[in-house]
């Protein structure tokens, strides 16, 4: 009894304050408010609708079972990856204890044979996979990329039989990481016309000589391809280089602003003497290591899906709990004006990438196709991944806010496996007939 008293006491405080604030206030005023207050409480109420990226229903193109896949991928991408993303990507530290968790997922060479262990599931799974991975951390979609893609394929595509049944299996059980090292200090862009990696034969033996920059993987992987041209034939060839091997060492290449959660590194050949047997039998030129870019471009563009999926997924939330002005900014007309070009340029890259891995299923798959949506897909991701920045105001800087990071991965993307200019030039020399490299 004591208590309600008290209570009512507080409460009847207020009264003479209430009775002369409407006693001086307008009734129009008064009225005003009221509506501001309900408005308020309904808002407090609403539900706001689900995030979902995928407007057009791109997933619907795969079957039941691919789809749970995804649905698996996505779990342990939420548990196992999301919550120390940031932490590892500022540390500039891989974290391997994710490994064992993608070791169960088994989603490595999916694509591949059966005789080698593959699954012989489609490439528009596996691109979607690559988009999954991103769309939580696009530095560990890069270190699978680099394993499953640019390694592994390297094998697949330009290795003999014997080097695919030895080689592939423990690396698609993630056994054996690979690394793939074609890119120089001083050779970037122009790799096709001269690398200064050399090889040279001496009986069985190579003897391999130079350096190679940006190799991803490359200081914990344990295979690494390696391009190199030979100086008696002047062709490009490829091996498979134990990391161990003497004359070769990696060093991490420091304080990037974009992936850092991957361990680039410039590794240093110094007569280095690799077998015959460790040489891809059918790599000849540097047609072969193309064919190997051909099909990595298709899961750059991908990659390039996911990475602005997420920053858009986590803008899109953001808007719709961040209140300025009494009202959450995802209700502002210049905010949904920039919410609606986000989703319409997504979706236009998961139309373009999604019929871009049907062709490659079809086997129809050319190098300009590949390049025309690499530069689409990862001009666009840096335009979204810059627009949810936007979005988000000064907190969109803040790592904790999940878009700094895609942002700054997005640099990346656009750069890596073929510049913006150079799968320009591919596409170019198709549709004009004229070469315009050099
Ligand atoms: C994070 C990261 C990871 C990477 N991982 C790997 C890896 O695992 N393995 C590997 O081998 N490589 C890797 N790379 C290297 C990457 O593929 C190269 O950075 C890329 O091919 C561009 O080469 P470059 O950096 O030497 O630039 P450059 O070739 O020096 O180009 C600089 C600029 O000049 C422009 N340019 C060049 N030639 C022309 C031309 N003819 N016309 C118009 N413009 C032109 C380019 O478009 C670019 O804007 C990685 C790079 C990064 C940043």
């Amino acid at each position: 009894m004591e208590n309600i008293l008290k209570n009512l006491s507080v409460k009847l405080a207020g009264v003479p304050h209430l009775l002369s604030f409407l006693n001086d206030t307008d009734a129009d005023d008064l009225l005003l408010l009221l509506d501001q207050a309900r408005k308020i409480k309904k808002r407090r109420h609403q539900k706001f609708p689900p995030v979902n990226a995928d407007y057009y229903d791109i997933r619907g193109l795969l079957t039941d079972d691919d789809r749970q896949l995804l649905g698996k991928i996505r779990a342990f991408m939420l548990s196992d990856v999301l919550p120390i993303a940031n932490e590892y990507w500022s540390k500039a530290e891989f974290p391997f204890q994710i490994i064992s968790g993608l070791k169960k997922l088994g989603i490595c060479g999916l694509t591949f044979d059966k005789s080698v262990g593959g699954q012989a599931r489609s490439y528009l799974l596996e691109g979607m996979i690559g988009e999954e991975i991103a769309r939580t951390d696009t530095s560990i979609c890069t270190f699978w990329g680099v394993h499953c893609g640019l390694a592994m394929t390297s094998i697949d595509l330009c290795g003999s039989d014997d080097q695919r049944q030895k080689f592939l299996p423990p690396m698609i059980a993630l056994e054996k990481i690979g690394a793939f090292g074609l890119t120089e200090p001083d050779v970037g862009s122009a790799a096709s016309m001269g690398l200064k990696t050399t090889c040279k034969r001496n009986g069985d033996t190579w003897t391999i000589n130079g350096q190679k920059k940006w190799i991803g993987n490359a200081t914990f992987a344990d295979y690494i391809i390696i391009w190199a041209k030979d100086v008696d034939d002047h062709q490009v060839k490829g091996f498979i280089v134990d990391r161990e091997t003497s004359g070769l060492t990696t060093e991490k290449i420091e304080h990037k602003l974009s992936l850092r959660t991957v361990q680039n590194a410039l590794i240093t050949l110094k007569d280095c003497k690799v077998k015959e047997e460790r040489r891809l039998q059918k790599a000849n030129s540097f047609k072969e290591t193309a064919l190997v870019l051909k099909k990595t471009r298709v899961g750059v563009a991908w990659q390039a899906v996911g990475c602005a999926k997420g920053a858009y997924e986590n803008t899109l939330d953001y808007t719709m709990k961040r209140e300025q002005f009494g009202r959450p900014i995802a209700g502002f007309q210049m905010t949904q004006d920039m919410l609606a070009q986000m989703l319409s340029q997504i979706t236009a890259m998961q139309c373009m990438v999604a019929r871009l891995s049907q062709l490659q299923d079809s086997g129809k798959l050319s190098d300009e196709q590949a390049s025309l949506a690499k530069i689409f897909c990862t001009v666009s991701c840096r335009q979204i991944t810059s627009m949810s920045r936007e979005l988000m105001g000064g907190n969109g800087i803040l790592l904790s806010n999940n878009v700094g990071r895609f942002l700054a991965d997005a640099e990346a993307l656009y750069s890596y496996e073929g510049t913006k200019q150079i799968n320009s030039l591919v596409v170019g020399r198709a549709i004009t007939g004229m070469s315009a490299f050099t």
